[in-house]
């Protein structure tokens, strides 16, 4: 799991790190200290992401829904 030797991204300290993808496509890596934290850090962001996409859509479509 955590195969990737590096620096975090969370507490910027070297060590063996895991990735983690975000909804854009980003990918950052956290150590097993920060590894809780990231979690929550990238769910947090993916269901901001996702509320933002909402709220950026239009209310009506102009393309008629398929029946
Ligand atoms: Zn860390």
């Amino acid at each position: 799991m955590f195969m990737i030797e590096g620096v975090c991204d969370w507490c910027k300290q070297p060590s063996l790190l895991t990735p983690h993808q975000y909804l854009d496509g980003k990918v950052y890596c956290s150590c097993k200290d920060c590894y809780e934290f990231a979690c929550m850090d990238v769910r947090l962001y993916n269901q901001e992401e996702e509320a933002a996409q909402f709220r950026t859509r239009p209310k009506f479509s102009a393309q008629p829904t398929p029946a």
